[in-house]
């Protein structure tokens, strides 16, 4: 065994083959992955196989269409067969609902250029004649599924990657991480240690125990997952072709063909968590007991629409252990807050994704960047509040939901709250419908009708609707408060600070105290890594504001790229302050009346931020919003956030204030075209394309500068758009394809209704040459094409004279 390698890769399961196969064939030769038992020894020595294009996420569909890719061309380089079988499959809806989510992922997976149809419950019969179709209203078809078996390709990667001079070291079990000041990581195993520069863990079932080596705690458990392999059925021998897949969603169930029989899979509606406190070291390759009952009414589901089974046995039970992360998704990239330490972990369709993951993951960790936007999967994505017991309670929710109908505004009760402003209880109980972003509790909307605290999830226009409609023209009429305490807030300072966040984003950092300036932060492609307002507080003191969400990730970022030198210092200030909007034509006399020093238009312009006493609170007041009206963002110790609350709700009785919630927020911010991270602001774009080119300072250097430089070079390919979208009852979402004619031309990243103005609003990337105000086009929603308009941007008040008022 090697003493030492670039990269070392902790499991060899389907997953963890695939990064260290890739990292080979991209051309670094010395790496080297340690298995504790053999290869496939965790889950994916039992899994069914079915390998698809379906996932509800269109970055994770991709995954899935490369690994289907790298599957079908395997043999060629390793001579290794997958065994792989190309049997299409089918998913089914029988109800209207599920419907209208076959029509998001028909026209997401149209962006993609996948070969999908629509197919009655006739073609389905036609296609599986062994279905009952009874009650079915129609279905998806793919005809280029097809399933593989997992030992195979799993075997095949390690062939391919030991032939390119990686090494693969079986029963070999990593014992502990230490990471030396220089950064190198020692993986300690039982054969000795090995010095790398890059840890990665894929060790499935085990990675929370191998995340605790370095310090991590992850949201990874075991659930048993259950498959049924029936006797030969001779309707099934007989036949010349293969059956294709078919999942029945609303029963919950899978079924495919496995040699001359079927196998029927089922997630039941109760979890049985596997070891939920850590599995054991010595377990590999072992079915567990098999529990009729526990899964008696998902066999009846089978039955009923695969009568032909209900006349032949059992032929075996598999019962394996699978991992579930809180929301389903895996794990993946690099681990807050350490440096050169991967996850790839989290994985329940890890076999439907190695392929594809491997090959991203490589890249990302060969280039310092992922080749595609791989938010949906990243493990910042979550923060410390999802630990192991928010997991242990949470997918008790995800796992019987696995097959559930996805919808974009659904609010599971499970596992919450989590995080809660101090005034949540006065937003409870001014009748607000909450969300959850980032753990933070945050009111969607507020409502007096008690029947509408419940948000009815659709991909159609809601019972939130007239809610959200009521909340923006208050805003646009009167004042509205909207609370965003969840904000990630960093400090950063110290004799550096200026120089090297001037390094940092590509926008000149304000030079004069009390000034803001809105300032992205670019990757080594120039695409967007993070968006920040930053103010100038003081000499060598910057106060930077991000996307909730976005917490992890973006401080992570900034941490990582610190100088060696001690120059500048970093304080997470997230948790320490609360922020209120206050919006509207309203807004400065509320405040006027609020506050102690004047907030005149001549004494805090647009753009600025000063320190005001709100009642007895010293506060930072920005005069900076997302929602495009005369507005402030008041930044307060959170201990005193009732205090601000009050002082602020009394003196806005006589200007009518009321709170407005997050989907006001967003209507309003589609309205004046502002972007939002990880939407419009992605690995796959750069300023040039959208309307904040002018945030690029191309007097001064600046990270991925020279990669922009290119792109302004070569012209861009693609440019942000508005459209004016005919929509009737449903609106863009995100993932619509837009089309001009009969070619597909560009893709929606978001959308939804602008009630201020009474339209439905699309954003989306065209070529350039599509991009002009009046060029008609047609975006795709649910699967039926619309007319759509570009209009001008911003839509609302587009010499923002509201704003700057
Ligand atoms: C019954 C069943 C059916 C399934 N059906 C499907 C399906 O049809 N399609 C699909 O996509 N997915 C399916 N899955 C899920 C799929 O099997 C998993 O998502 C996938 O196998 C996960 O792969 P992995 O490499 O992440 O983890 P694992 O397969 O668990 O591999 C992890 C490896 O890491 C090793 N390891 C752990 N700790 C250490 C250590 N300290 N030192 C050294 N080595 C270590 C382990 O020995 C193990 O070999 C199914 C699973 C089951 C159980």
């Amino acid at each position: 065994m090697k003493t030492h390698a670039r990269v070392v890769v902790i499991g060899g399961g389907a997953i963890g083959t695939s990064i260290l196969y890739h990292l080979a064939k991209y051309g670094w030769k010395d790496v080297v992955l340690v298995e504790k038992h053999e290869l496939t020894s965790g889950s994916t020595w039992m899994a069914a196989g079915n390998c698809s294009f379906f996932h509800s996420n269109y970055y994770c569909t991709r995954v899935n269409m490369k690994s289907i890719e790298i599957y079908l061309g395997i043999e060629e380089e390793t001579g290794q067969s997958p065994g792989w079988h190309t049997t299409g499959s089918i998913r089914t809806a029988d109800n209207p609902d599920r419907m209208d989510e076959l029509g998001y992922v028909y026209s997401m997976n149209r962006c993609l250029g996948l070969n999908v149809n629509w197919v009655t419950p006739d073609e389905i019969a036609q296609l599986h004649p062994m279905m009952n179709v009874e009650g079915l209203l129609g279905g998806l078809y793919w005809p280029d599924d097809g399933d593989v078996d997992p030992s195979s390709i799993t075997q095949a990667m390690a062939l391919g990657a030991k032939k390119l001079d990686a090494e693969v070291n079986q029963h070999t079990q990593v014992t502990g991480l230490t990471q030396k000041p220089n950064s190198e990581w020692v993986v300690h195993t039982d054969k000795g240690d090995i010095t790398c520069e890059w840890v990665v863990n894929a060790a499935g079932l085990w990675a929370p125990q191998v995340a605790a080596m370095a310090g991590l705690e992850i949201p990874s458990i075991a659930g048993e997952h259950t498959h049924v392999l029936f006797e030969t059925i001779e309707d099934v021998v007989n036949r010349d072709t293969m059956l294709p897949l078919v999942r029945d969603p609303d029963r919950s169930i899978y079924i495919r063909q496995e040699m001359d029989s079927l196998i029927l899979g089922l997630y039941e509606s109760k979890v049985k968590q596997w070891y939920p406190e850590g599995v054991p070291w010595e377990y590999a390759q072992g079915e567990l007991q098999p529990d009729i009952d526990h899964v008696a009414d998902y066999i009846e589901h089978g039955l009923y629409r695969f009568p032909i089974m209900g006349e032949h046995g059992f032929k075996h039970v598999t019962v394996g252990p699978i991992t579930y992360t809180p929301n389903g998704d895996p794990l993946v990239g690099p681990a807050y807050p350490l440096k050169n330490y991967f996850l790839a972990c989290g994985y329940s369709f890890g076999i439907t994704q190695a392929g594809g993951i491997g090959h991203y993951i490589a890249g990302w960790i060969m280039n310092g960047e992922p080749e595609i936007d791989l938010w949906s999967v990243d493990s910042r994505r979550y923060g410390s509040y999802a630990n192991w017991a928010y997991n242990h309670e949470k997918i008790e929710d995800t796992y019987p939901r696995l097959y559930s109908t996805i919808f974009p505004n659904e609010w599971r009760d499970a596992a919450r709250p989590n995080r809660t402003s101090p005034i949540y209880e006065y937003q409870k109980a001014a009748g607000a419908a909450f969300g959850e972003y980032y753990g933070w509790e945050c009111p969607n909307y507020f409502t007096d009708e008690a029947s509408d605290r419940d948000e009815t999830p659709s991909w159609r226009r809601n019972n939130a609707f007239q809610h959200v409609d009521r909340e923006c023209k208050h805003v646009m009429n009167h004042a509205g408060l909207l609370d965003l305490t969840r904000f990630a807030k960093t400090r950063i300072s110290g004799p550096g600070a200026e120089q090297w966040l001037n390094k940092m984003t590509c926008q000149k950092v304000p030079v004069t105290e009390g000034r803001i300036a809105l300032c992205p932060m670019l990757d080594g492609n120039g695409a967007f890594k993070s968006d920040m307002t930053i103010t100038k507080m003081a000499e060598g003191e910057y106060f930077c504001v991000t996307a909730s969400v976005g917490k992890r990730h973006d401080q992570h970022w900034m941490m990582l790229n610190l100088p060696a030198d001690g120059s500048v210092q970093m304080e997470d200030l997230t948790y320490k302050q609360g922020c209120f909007i206050i919006a509207g034509p309203r807004a400065r006399d509320l405040l006027a009346k609020a506050a102690y020093g004047d907030v005149s238009n001549e004494a805090l312009p647009f753009s600025t931020s000063k320190e005001l006493y709100v009642g007895r609170v010293k506060c930072r007041v920005n005069r900076m919003n997302y929602v495009g009206e005369l507005g402030y963002e008041i930044f307060h110790p959170i201990e005193s956030q009732i205090s601000v609350f009050k002082i602020l709700m009394e003196a806005g009785a006589e200007f009518e204030l009321k709170m407005f919630g997050m989907y006001a927020m967003d209507s309003m911010r589609l309205e004046k075209g502002y972007l939002a991270w990880k939407s419009e602001m992605n690995v796959h774009h750069s300023p040039l394309e959208t309307n904040v080119d002018w945030t690029v300072k191309w007097d001064k250097d600046f990270s991925g500068k020279q990669a922009l430089e290119k792109i302004k070079a070569e012209g861009v390919k693609l440019q942000l758009v508005c459209l004016d979208v005919a929509a009737e009852d449903s609106d863009p979402w995100g993932y619509n394809p837009i089309f001009n004619g009969s070619e597909r031309v560009g893709m929606t990243s978001s959308g939804g209704y602008g009630h201020r103005l009474e339209k439905s609003i699309a954003l989306g990337y065209v070529p350039p040459e599509l991009a002009d105000p009046g060029t008609k086009l047609e975006v795709e929603v649910l699967g039926k094409k619309l007319p759509a308009q570009v209009v001008a941007m911003p839509l609302y008040d587009p010499k923002n004279e509201r704003m700057k008022a």
